[in-house]
């Protein structure tokens, strides 16, 4: 954890949130600039059945149009709205965009989710004339940069410079100073605090509890007995505490696993197996710590020591072993041509991330890790070494370019397949 000192004037620590305004609509309309002003809604077309709304543009907001709605319900509420299928990809593309941006302003960036992060400017308070001209510039720079707006808060704390941007919210900017807590947190609901779901709100609203104000009338001691180890938090909370610190993005993350082989690898079948294991291997890893891939490499090296990678970016994150081979199947069919097979095969994944419960990319049907590939995770822990991969995959090798169906074959235990 990487805390920064206070900023030594003050005391206080200076944390900015970034939230980009209404973000996928945004980059829609900005790709097609006719749609400014328009109602529209990214997650499905007018027809998908399954669709549900991603993201609204604040004029399709004005309808009743939610993110997570239905997009069928979303058609009723607003019948002239323009439909969009989501298109991750770009969306990811212009996230790190500004991620880098952001990256101009502090080292400490911690992204939240695809339009969100936290930035620990205390170190860097000083280069501006005032919190005001610090947001202000962020928000410009990314006007520029990327055309697209976002809402800048700003407070000595994640929950405050969080709390700020929301209530300024679209392309606003609000500096939360610690005189301010007191009179900007206690009129708001119970359920503007993180940790509060519509779960704990009844049990709070059962306390007589509904407002922060309310909150902040019970001691830390009453909350605990009654809330445990979440009414301590909220009392904090509550008080505008928050210790939290910006925990930037570590080292670039990646997993990889390679093997080279006694003999050069040469026959389709046989490549094919190779990759399953590293697949399999990687997959575990992946799951393991809880990332999701947003890249594919593989690695190929041949008898003559040449060596040659090919990257692919995933149409949405994945985590599973049957998305990472069909990525890694595919790259292999993009290398050069050359006899002789291969000396060594590798497989990684890149541009990591973590996606949680709730996250938009629930909606928009991120590929989950399914359940086998869980279960396959559980015996080979329990083994302390892959005994297990999954039969399915093993067998849909050969040098044929169709996909096999999924029905089939079982998984089945090739006993030690690595060893
Ligand atoms: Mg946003």
């Amino acid at each position: 954890m990487i805390a920064s000192p206070a900023d030594r004037r003050t005391g206080q620590r200076v944390i900015v949130h970034v939230d980009m305004d209404a973000f996928f609509a945004a980059v829609e309309v900005r790709e097609r600039p006719e749609l400014a002003g328009k109602p529209v809604i990214v997650g499905g077309s007018r027809e998908s059945r399954r669709g549900v709304v991603a993201t609204a543009s604040y004029e399709a907001r004005r309808y009743g149009v939610r993110s997570a709605m239905p997009i069928r319900r979303a058609v009723a509420l607003c019948p002239h709205g323009i439909f969009i299928p989501a298109r991750h990809g770009l969306y990811r593309e212009v996230s790190e965009a500004v991620l880098a941006i952001l990256h101009e302003f502090s080292p400490l960036v911690e992204p939240v989710s695809i339009d969100e992060a936290y930035l620990d400017m205390t170190a860097d308070r000083a280069r501006f004339p005032s919190l005001e001209a610090l947001g202000r510039a962020i928000k410009e720079r990314i006007v520029t940069a990327q055309r697209l707006t976002a809402t800048v808060g700003i407070a000595p704390n994640k929950l405050l410079a969080k709390l700020a941007s929301e209530l300024s919210k679209p392309d606003g900017l609000m500096v939360i100073e610690p005189g301010d807590v007191d009179r900007v947190l206690a009129p708001l609901p119970v359920e503007r605090l993180p940790g509060v779901g519509p779960r704990t709100g009844e049990r709070l609203r059962r306390l007589g509890i509904t407002t922060v104000a309310d909150l902040r009338a019970r001691s830390r001691s009453f909350l605990g007995s009654h809330l445990g180890r979440l009414g301590q938090v909220l009392y904090e909370f509550a008080h505008g505490i928050d210790l939290r610190p910006v925990q930037p993005r570590q080292e670039a993350r990646s997993i990889s696993a390679e093997q080279t082989f006694e003999h050069d690898v040469e026959r389709a079948d046989q490549v094919v197996a190779r990759l399953t294991e590293l697949c399999a291997e990687v997959g575990r890893r992946l799951r393991a710590e809880g990332w999701w891939a947003q890249a594919v490499v593989l690695k190929a090296r041949y008898p003559d020591f040449v060596t040659v990678t090919r990257r692919t970016t995933l149409g949405r994150p994945a985590a599973d072993d049957a998305t990472l081979l069909e990525t890694a199947r595919r790259l292999l069919r993009r290398l050069p041509p050359r006899p002789g097979g291969f000396r060594l095969l590798g497989v990684g994944v890149e541009s990591l991330t973590r996606l949680e419960q709730g996250q938009l990319w629930d909606d928009a049907g991120r590929r989950e890790p399914d359940e086998v590939d869980r279960l396959v995770d559980a015996i080979n822990a329990r083994y302390r070494r892959p005994v297990v991969v999954r039969g399915r995959l093993f067998k849909s090798g050969g040098a044929s370019r169709e996909r096999r169906s999924g029905a089939g074959a079982g998984d089945s235990v090739p006993g030690g397949a690595r060893g």
